[in-house]
């Protein structure tokens, strides 16, 4: 049995490997190691989630933002993007459109824009609370403060995703501007976990000046963080940032990355993201085959859709859009899944600050 093989049996057995462990396996794998590594990953999925894949409404609801990461194509001195922002009653007409469809989860996403204060999310999050009381709410709207957080939580938000984007502090630094750190970031992960959040985190594969150490790190910190949710897709340039001519990351390493991941840390809720449908035509399909077990369909209006670019050619039509759900059901039960209606909570125990893993 080749080497790679038995490691893949091993963090099967253990869910973890060591650093070196990784780094030889990520280095050199071939295509029948991912083959094999997907396979367990499958059985690892299904014996906890069966067949089951869970379908997210994804609401874009603002893409101004405070901060200058040199990847993103939202970032604040991107004269080019054309900021938008919904209402509450925008947001919440996405919102019914998706529960008509029989989605119960609503992720609202955004840059971080401090418009949305703490009272106007808190509002918002009540709003569709009491309107849809059998659905979960995800936030994603980046680093904010304790008290934000702890108030939204309040207010009934379930969920809480945010990126680390890498957990080397010197990779950080070339993705972020001064301002920014890993250390804060990682401090608000933290603090969504001790709130009670079910909270994700989360890397791009194939960052620019991305090395197979950091990735070691990334799943380091994954692991010791025990994250509900895990979100990772490849990298993609967008034409006005400063990583405009850099390459996209690869469909192959993100799936590895997928499957890898699945089998550290079994109970993981880990969507075949939108980046990952963009890179390759049946990408989210092939996520599923690693390891995924969530998609997350977009429910922004049409009229802002093609404003939120995070990278240059996000899917934005057909499968992307709640009203090709019908399409998404079927590419999923293709593959032997199936979409289900419903929270889609994570199926592990919430763990709290002092039963971390350090
Ligand atoms: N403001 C929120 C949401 C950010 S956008 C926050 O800070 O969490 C959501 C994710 O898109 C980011 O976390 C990042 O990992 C990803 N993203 C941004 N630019 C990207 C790019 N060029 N290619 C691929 N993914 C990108």
């Amino acid at each position: 049995m080749s080497e790679n093989r038995q490691l893949i049996d091993k963090l099967y057995a253990k869910n973890i490997l060591s650093r070196s462990e990784f780094k030889s396996m990520l280095d050199c794998y071939t295509q029948e190691d991912a083959q094999y590594l997907f396979k367990l990953a499958r059985q690892v999925r299904e014996r906890v989630y069966g067949k089951d894949v869970y379908i997210r409404g994804l609401i874009e609801f603002t893409n101004y933002c405070r901060n200058d990461c040199y990847y993103c194509g939202i970032r604040c001195s991107n004269s080019n993007a054309s900021r938008y922002r919904l209402c509450d009653n925008d947001i919440l007409q996405c919102c019914d459109k998706g529960y008509k469809a029989g989605l119960r989860t609503f992720v609202l996403q955004g840059g971080e824009d401090i418009y949305f204060t703490k009272e106007k999310l808190c509002g918002i999050i009540e709003r569709i609370k009491d309107r849809y009381s059998d659905c979960a709410i995800t936030l994603s709207v980046g680093e904010r403060d304790y008290e934000d957080y702890l108030a939204w939580y309040k207010s009934g938000a379930d969920r809480y995703l945010l990126r680390h984007e890498t957990a080397s502090s010197d990779h950080y630094k070339r993705l972020h501007p001064e301002q920014m750190s890993l250390e804060h970031r990682k401090k608000c992960l933290w603090q969504l976990k001790d709130i009670g959040y079910q909270t994700g985190a989360g890397f791009m594969v194939g960052s620019p000046f991305q090395t197979t150490d950091c990735i070691v790190q990334d799943l380091y910190f994954l692991y010791e963080l025990r994250p509900q949710m895990v979100g990772i897709g490849p990298f993609i340039p967008q034409k006005d940032t400063p990583f405009a001519k850099e390459s996209s990351g690869t469909l192959e390493k993100t799936l590895f990355l997928l499957g890898i991941i699945r089998l550290m840390l079994p109970y993981i809720l880990l969507p075949a993201t939108t980046a990952l449908g963009t890179i390759a035509p049946r990408g989210r399909e092939l996520g599923l085959l690693a390891g995924a077990n969530v998609v997350m369909p977009n429910l922004s209006p049409m009229s802002v859709r093609d404003k939120y670019n995070l990278y240059d050619n996000k899917l934005n039509t057909g499968k992307e859009s709640v009203q090709y759900l019908n399409l998404l059901t079927k590419s999923i039960e293709d593959i032997g899944y199936k979409a289900v209606s419903g929270r889609g909570d994570c199926k592990s125990i919430i763990i709290r600050k002092e039963e971390r893993i350090l």
